[in-house]
């Protein structure tokens, strides 16, 4: 009899690292080869039209048709030049990852000639056929076109034959059906927003851009394992499969070298994200077996998850050349660590002043303080949001369980700067501002102006923690699309940047002294917000409970955390920013329901399959030969001996019998609850169905299934095994 599992661990064991094609030379030989970027664009496009093109990107105003047009063929120039054949619209719908529809280059003309085409028109805009991407009934109700259209603030990439244009994409009427386009909105307003604030300290500042720096955590698996493994094929993760002895307790793989089959494979992966122009520098094992992470140089915030979405395409790209798959789900394995994907976010000005860091003076000082309060503001006010926007079926599993992130968003700030604020806060106006005869201004209850940030001070446990000059919001799983999560933070702290210079305006048009307001506001800040700040262990239960006493939002269900969206303040707030309208939060909701209850449709479905087809057969299987030993001992030994001979069978009988019987029954009873579910009358009813009632029995069958695998003969077992998944590369 054949099976499956050990052909898997045969191929796998004879995977080699496969050959690394990295040419000889430096990375600025081929960094950004394949993108389109404003050096490039000098040979192909007019100085003059290039000005204009550059002046209305950096300004954030719409691109003229005829630009457009001229742009346009010099991209296809530049693209044919380099092998392209055809061209797609890349976009980022709301079911997660992005997609592309490809077009060649050419078309033809009236009288069936072959024309080489690529006009400014196609470049600009598109219609693609894209009436199954879900859009939350925007398209239903109000017109069935779904647009695609170029955001040419991110440059035009080659992947093989196709050239790849950056897209928003929206419904007829306007409305988003991305993450894209209401990213780029909360960008927008927030730049400005702190701009305004900026204007408060240094009348200097032209411009402020938000940053993002994304650390991408990753698992991989062999392919023929992963082959064998359904669940993994369909669902992205594990869904039984009882622990391995050794997992992640030594956490010597976090220290451990790169193995070299997994280096020849990252070695490839950073040499095709740096010919995309993906800034790539870190690489490390991450604390869980056969779990990596890769991180680049920060940018602007839109770009950069551009590249994290691409970077996430050519992983998988990469990976089957080295034999290898990527799995990015959030909890691939149970009982080992999980993947995120930090999203480390920053302020700057035109001027080159990170707007999160300590400065070099006291009034640099004073505006530092001015955006981190102003930051711990907004994250207090919108806590549920935030968690909204990271949650999902798949993150779910991290969420609350005893990793980052914890169910509850909470800010870490470190001793130093707590104690900065806290001194803040116990101060007089009079203690706090010393204003000298030069008009020099000092803090007088702290020494600011020397803060020198310890950056060892570090809480893994906080889903969103300052670390130094930056906040790093740990709580975005690995699969996402950080533009959900970074467009939430993005409006909210506009929002609350503009009610604090509507403040201070007011104030100080009223005839107060500025320093005096700016302290007094701040102050009253601090006290504001204190409960979002939490410096001990965000896993313990203590916690919890401490949360729950603040206020805090504590909801661990994923259907109702995705309430959150339509919380009367997030609306306001979002229309308030003109980030995104009530329809589109009434759209995103839906399909964040809809998506959720498909997944577990799915899981429940495959995890039916497996343990009836693979596991309950093999349990019986064996059962059989355990019952056929107790006969045949029986006709050779003595009825004394036997009973003692007997004994272990009988046990082991008698338990796969229980374990069989619970999986059966499980079985039926999940399927009902699943049907149930289905007929929900809506989506969120339908979600919370599927949590409430399928989930915990798919546990369930999970955990009689684990048990099997302990008891029944490793020979015949199907399923590759958590040890061989995990630890063999
Ligand atoms: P770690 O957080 O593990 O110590 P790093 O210091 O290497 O890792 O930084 C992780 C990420 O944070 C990188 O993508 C890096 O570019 C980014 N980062 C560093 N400084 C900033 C900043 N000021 N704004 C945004 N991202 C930043
Ligand atoms: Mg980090």
């Amino acid at each position: 009899m054949s099976n499956i599992r050990f052909d898997a661990l045969k191929a796998a064991f004879e995977h080699r690292p496969a050959a690394v094609e990295v040419p000889e030379g430096k990375v600025k030989d081929y960094f950004a080869q394949n993108v389109f970027t404003r050096e490039k664009m000098k040979e192909y496009i007019s100085q003059d039209v290039l000005d204009q093109l550059f002046d209305d990107v950096d300004n954030g105003r719409t691109i003229h048709r005829d630009i457009a047009g001229v742009v346009a063929i010099g991209i296809r120039k530049w693209a044919m030049d380099h092998g392209a054949t055809h061209f797609t619209h890349w976009f980022q719908p709301l079911t997660g990852g992005t997609a592309e529809k490809h077009d060649a280059f050419f078309t033809l003309g009236k009288s069936g000639e072959l024309l080489e085409e690529f006009s400014g028109d196609s470049l600009y805009q598109q219609e693609p056929d894209a009436s199954s991407f879900p859009s939350g009934g925007i398209r239903n109700t109000f017109e069935a076109r779904g647009y695609s259209a170029w955001d040419p603030s991110s440059p035009v990439f080659l992947i093989g034959d196709t050239l790849c244009i950056p897209t928003v994409f929206v419904a007829y009427t306007g409305e988003a059906l991305d993450y894209k386009t209401p990213l780029i909105r909360s960008t927008a307003v927030l730049c400005h927003a702190a701009r305004e604030v900026c204007g408060l300290f240094d009348k200097t500042v032209k411009h402020v851009h938000a940053n993002l720096g994304w650390e991408q955590e990753y698992f991989l698996v062999d392919e023929s394992l992963y082959a064998a493994r359904p669940d993994l094929m369909l669902t992205g993760r594990t869904l039984m499969g009882h622990g391995s002895a050794k997992s992640q307790q030594l956490e010597d793989h976090y220290f451990g070298a790169i193995p070299q089959r997994v280096l020849a494979f990252m070695r490839d992966l950073e040499y095709e994200a740096l010919r995309a122009g993906i800034p790539v520098r870190t690489r490390h094992n991450e604390v869980a077996p056969n779990q990596f992470e890769m991180a680049p140089i920060y940018e602007d915030v839109n770009l950069a998850n551009d590249h994290n979405l691409l970077v996430m395409s050519i992983m998988e790209r990469v990976a089957e050349k080295h034999h290898f798959r990527v799995l990015l789900h959030e909890k691939p394995f149970a009982g080992v660590n999980g993947s995120g994907k930090h999203c480390n976010w920053s302020l700057e000005t035109n001027t080159g002043v990170n707007l999160l860091a300590p400065g070099k003076n006291p009034y640099q000082n004073l505006q530092f303080v001015t955006f981190l309060v102003n930051v711990l503001m907004a994250v207090h006010r919108h806590n549920g949001l935030l968690k909204a926007s990271i949650v999902s079926a798949t993150n779910e599993h991290r969420l609350g369980a005893n990793e980052a992130p914890p169910a509850i968003i909470s800010v870490f700030l470190g001793k130093q700067i707590s104690e900065v604020l806290d001194k803040l806060e116990h101060a007089s106006a009079e203690e706090a501002i010393i204003i000298n005869a030069k008009k020099e201004m000092k803090l007088g209850v702290s020494n600011i102006p020397e803060i020198l940030l310890d950056n060892t001070d570090r809480n893994r446990t906080s889903p969103f923690a300052f670390t130094g000059n930056r906040f790093e919001f740990r709580a975005v799983g690995s699969s996402a699309n950080c533009g959900a999560a970074m467009l939430a933070l993005n409006a909210a702290v506009a929002e609350q940047l503009m009610m604090f210079k509507q403040e201070v305006d007011r104030r100080v048009e009223a005839g107060e002294p500025k320093e005096r307001v700016l302290f007094d506001i701040i102050r009253n800040y601090i006290v504001a917000c204190k409960a979002i700040r939490f410096e001990g262990n965000g896993y313990s239960e203590e916690w919890k409970q401490e949360a729950a006493k603040r206020g805090l939002d504590c909801e661990t269900s994923a259907p109702l955390v995705i309430d959150r969206y339509l919380a009367e303040g997030t609306i306001r707030m979002f229309q308030s920013t003109g980030v995104l309208n009530e329809a589109e939060l009434h759209s995103r909701s839906e399909v964040k329901w809809e998506t959720y209850a498909k997944k577990l449709q799915i899981e429940s479905r495959v995890l039916g399959d497996l343990v009836i087809n693979h596991v309950l057969p093999a349990a019986k299987r064996y059962q059989t030969m355990l019952l056929n030993n107790v006969q045949t001992v029986k006709q050779v030994f003595s009825a004394e001996e036997t009973a003692s001979l007997n004994e272990m069978d009988y046990s082991i009988i008698r338990q796969i019998e229980h374990h069989s019987v619970a999986i059966f029954k499980g079985v039926e009873a999940m399927t009902e609850a699943r049907h149930k579910a289905n007929r929900q009358p809506d989506e969120r009813s339908k979600a919370i169905a599927y949590h409430d009632n399928v989930l915990p029995l798919m546990a369930d069958i999970r955990d009689h299934a684990d048990s099997l695998e302990l008891i029944v003969d490793d020979e015949l077992w199907t399923l590759p095994k958590y040890r061989e998944l995990m630890f063999i590369r």
